[in-house]
């Protein structure tokens, strides 16, 4: 519970961080608050003393006033309206900025994250926290200021103009407020965890959404529409279980606040009428009793309403705070210096690594490898045997848990990941093409590149063959994820973007087995143009490719069974001799 507290505490503190900076639209928002406040509670008073002079019978006295309270009431509205606008327009603007800021924060803290975190956690749900969890945020951020500050003002205004007015009636009122406010707090409470599960919930839909999306072409395939109808309909059906429940609640709430509310009216009519009968109370003061509790149940439901949307924007709040909290698996030691790239040798000593998720699972273990600069090492073995995950170690896409990988005599973790990443290119067996041209997909190789490397680049990666036959050559779209594309073209432009990095190492994934005989030519001989020169480990999936590699390393269960020249490993007649022989059906 005070663990609880405390954290809603500091969850707090993280939102009012996010007013800095708009300090003069706060004071601006809260002091034209205020102004409202002050003239809805001013009303009520002038109508009082024209209703005593009314009832006072004294009625050609009024006639000269009502000048005067023309231009007084004129006055006072038109400061209301222009106040009344700036709350409105810079009150959302300003929790539209709020809302603009966390999104930036939320989205460069995802940037931030280590591989492992979205090994972890699905796309859709980190979707649901930009999109959906933020936007009751805005509104309490702009509402907030507004409605707590003109309601604790009418209210409590109103409270001393009654109390001056009738001091009982006032007592009476004040025990059935503190009874709504006691009510609040403990609806609120409750509801709390409703509004959370809520939140979960869209979430699941989004991740659902969007694996359905992704998916949609084995979907397709598969004639499997019915199946994820059915996993859709699940997901579905429990969001609007949880907003049944959410809004039951809801109801209950507004509904016992309503009865609370019309409870107190009751009892004030009922309760004033008799102290009118006994000559207690005047029958002007009674009307202006009213006019004030009608201008504060208002404040009082907006605050009401206002801790409400509280909750559910704190249930976002926090869903936004883990993510902008969490420390990334991988970091940058305190003042790392850049890589220092001389010859570009790869050294692996004695690597182990688990992933996080099942850290009793090791999937390298001991691993030792020279890869000489300039010079060209073939992982091969079955699948499963820990190739990708030993290359995934060099970029430092996650930490080894033992030994150490050395570039250059420099131990990656002691380097920054910017000045390490810049020195390794990779080159993927899943080509993932952004939304755009042909040339801005190259152009991710090197940002700020200009057309003419990027021609190079393309041209070297055989870009050229397929793109200049376009229309519109290298402008032409690639259609979301590269979708107008065949596999071979998604290849080269994979690879123009590396040709156009021009790192010393390269890591290589060999995915010339979903290509057409054609296609793999083209691309074999652009790897082999990129490799030319670099410190390259290659993922062989076809063993044709790698004879010429001046050592291969054959992996099994994380551990290295066999290594050596393609002629040293045939000799031998082990593994790789095996593997060789079932592909081929012959030796050499
Ligand atoms: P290979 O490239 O030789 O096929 P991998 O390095 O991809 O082998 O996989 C080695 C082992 O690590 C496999 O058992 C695989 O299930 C596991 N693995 C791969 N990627 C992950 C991941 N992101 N999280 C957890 N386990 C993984």
């Amino acid at each position: 519970m005070m663990g609880a507290r405390q954290g809603t505490r500091s969850l707090l503190m993280r939102f009012l961080s996010y007013y800095a900076g708009q300090t003069h639209l706060f004071v601006a928002d809260l002091l034209c608050a205020l102004t409202i406040a002050g003239v809805d509670l001013a009303f009520p008073q002038i109508l009082r003393s024209l209703t005593h002079g009314l009832f006072a019978g004294d009625a050609s006295a009024i006639k000269p006033v009502l000048v005067y309270l023309l231009a007084g009431l004129a006055g006072m509205y038109a400061l209301r309206f222009a106040c009344r606008y700036f709350v409105i327009f810079w009150g959302h603007v300003m929790g539209a900025r709020m809302e603009s800021r966390m999104r930036q924060d939320l989205f460069d803290a995802y940037e931030r994250m280590s591989l492992s975190y979205f090994d972890r956690n699905k796309t859709g749900d980190l979707m649901s926290r930009l999109v959906n969890d933020l936007f009751d945020i805005s509104e309490v951020a702009h509402h907030g200021p507004e409605f707590v500050l003109i309601g604790i003002v009418e209210i409590v205004g109103s409270f001393v103009i009654l109390g001056h007015i009738s001091p009982q009636l006032t007592a009476v009122m004040g025990v059935m407020l503190a009874v709504v406010v006691a009510y609040n707090a403990y609806a609120n409470w409750r509801m709390r965890a409703v509004y959370a599960e809520s939140r979960m919930r869209i979430a699941g839909v989004n991740a659902r959404l969007e694996d359905a999306l992704a998916g949609v072409r084995v979907t397709k395939g598969f004639a499997a529409e019915d199946l994820e109808r059915s996993k859709f309909a699940e997901s579905n059906g429990a969001y609007l279980d949880s907003k049944t429940r959410m809004y039951r609640a809801m109801g209950r709430y507004q509904a016992a606040i309503a009865a609370l509310m019309g409870a107190l009216c009751t009892v004030i009519v009922v309760g004033g009428g008799w102290l009118v009968a006994e000559g207690r109370l005047q029958a002007a003061d009674l009307a202006t009793f009213a006019l004030y509790i009608s201008l504060f149940t208002s404040p009082i439901e907006n605050i009401l309403n206002f801790t409400e949307t509280f909750q559910k924007a704190l249930a976002g709040f926090a869903r936004f705070a883990e993510v902008v909290g969490t420390v990334p698996d991988v970091r940058d030691a305190p003042g790392a210096p850049d890589l220092r790239v001389s010859k570009g040798s790869i050294s692996y000593r004695d690597v182990c690594f688990s992933y996080p998720d099942e850290p009793d699972a090791p999937v390298i273990r001991d691993l030792t490898l020279d890869v000489a600069p300039g010079r060209t090492v073939a992982l091969v073995g079955p699948s499963g045997g820990g190739k990708s995950t030993t290359c995934a170690l060099l970029p430092r896409f996650y930490d080894v848990d033992g030994g150490a990988i050395l570039i250059d005599g420099q131990d990656v973790r002691s380097v920054t990941q910017r000045s390490l990443r810049e020195a390794i290119g990779l080159v993927q067996q899943d080509v993932y093409l952004f939304d755009g041209t042909i040339a801005e997909n190259i152009a991710y190789g090197r940002p700020g590149a200009t057309q003419v490397e990027i021609a190079a680049a393309g041209r070297r990666a055989r870009v050229d063959e397929f793109a200049l036959a376009m229309p519109d050559g290298y402008d032409t779209q690639v259609g979301e994820r590269g979708t107008r594309l065949s596999g071979g073209q998604k290849q080269r432009i994979a690879i123009a973007r590396v040709f156009l990095k021009n790192p010393a190492i390269l890591i290589l994934d060999e995915a010339t087995s979903a290509l057409d005989n054609e296609s793999e030519q083209a691309v074999q001989e652009s790897l082999a143009e990129l490799a030319h020169g670099r410190t390259t480990m290659v993922i062989a999936h076809r063993l044709s490719t790698i004879r010429d590699a001046d050592e291969i390393v054959t992996m099994e269960g994380g551990r290295v069974v066999e290594r050596g020249t393609h002629a040293d490993l045939l000799a031998r007649g082990g593994t790789y001799a095996r593997y060789y022989r079932m592909q081929f059906g012959h030796d050499g």
